[in-house]
């Protein structure tokens, strides 16, 4: 299958072999011959040499998803693994008294792995005719940034509302016990932990983060894959993070307050209840689950200040 850079009907341009002077162009090459085509940025000038270089559309959607998912998940958890492993930052470790240990970290390790490689490897493949079928573009123009950025903000906070009411059924009964109780493995989380789940707890996340952008795509049908690489990119870190263990003065709920962060989802894990959402606080706010023994408290003193104020009137 040829790339669909090569449509000069798509692109008003052609990259081939022939103008990158070569049988088996580097990418080097192809991004040089593409270089000069005028009018490109720089990130389509990346995009375009990718696809061309690869030359098969296939191929090239799915590695391009299997190595973000590969190469920001466990590229971001190794920071968290060797930060685990330096006392100066303990102090700042939420359950500094459960320090992951290496045999933890290689179950996990091991169980993540062959959930990436067995379940995800063979069904990224396909996602490029379906990419293509729910009208998500692989072409040229790369939509500007606040494009990228308003959909990005979308998608979070559609993943968010998603994955509290999902993650809170998961809470209940049988299904605690047949799905969600093997993420609740690790009472004090850490980064590697993130996707230490069942099958089908992995499959729901996964339309969290897949099926909305389908969703908005056949609605409106404005979407690029640049902007779902972005929001994939988002969306793995904003777990990883939320996993960490750590919570800094400089963690970005302080500058943010509706972010959830480590903070929030660790305490899910310590206290097995409340925290269900994912990005953000406001659901666990308007819906009184905010864990720990502060909020409890808090909610507690609103209940019993709403009370007296009921009784006042009543006299
Ligand atoms: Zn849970
Ligand atoms: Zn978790």
């Amino acid at each position: 299958m040829s790339s669909v850079f090569d449509n000069s009907v798509h692109f008003g341009f052609q990259v081939t072999a022939v103008s990158m002077n070569a049988t088996s162009p580097t990418f080097l090459r192809t991004y040089a011959a593409v270089s000069g085509l005028a009018g490109l940025s720089w990130t389509e000038k990346l995009w375009a040499s990718y696809y061309t270089w690869i030359g098969n559309d296939i191929l090239a959607t799915g590695l391009l998803l299997f190595t973000i998912h590969e190469a920001v998940y466990f590229g971001r958890c190794l920071p968290w693994f060797i930060v685990d492993r330096i006392p100066y930052f303990n102090r700042w470790k939420i359950q500094s008294a459960k320090m992951p240990s290496n045999q933890e970290h290689w179950e996990c390790l091991k169980s993540v792995l062959v959930s990436h490689f067995l379940m995800e490897a063979v069904p990224i493949w396909l996602l490029h005719p379906w990419v293509l079928r729910a009208g998500i573009s692989c072409q040229l123009p790369i939509p500007p940034i606040a494009t990228v950025a308003w959909q990005v903000a979308m998608f979070y906070v559609l993943e968010d509302t998603w994955h509290y009411w999902t993650h809170r059924a998961m809470h209940y009964g049988a299904l605690y016990k047949m799905i969600h109780k093997k993420h609740h493995r690790y009472a004090a989380p850490f980064g590697l932990a993130t996707e230490y789940a069942h099958p089908v707890e992995a499959m729901v996340l996964f339309f969290g983060t897949a099926g909305f952008p389908i969703i908005f795509v056949l609605l409106t049908g404005n979407l690029h894959l640049f902007t779902v690489c972005i929001w994939v990119t988002g969306r793995l870190l904003q777990g990883v993070d939320a996993h960490s263990g750590y919570e800094f003065p400089w963690s970005l709920h302080h500058f943010l307050p509706f972010w959830a962060g480590a903070d929030h989802h660790d305490d899910h894990h310590r206290y097995f209840i409340g925290n269900y959402a994912s990005s953000f606080r406001f659901w666990d706010y308007v819906m009184q689950t905010e864990s720990g023994a502060l909020a409890k408290q808090d909610r507690e003193s609103k209940m019993k200040g709403a009370a007296e104020e009921k009784a006042k009137k009543s006299i």
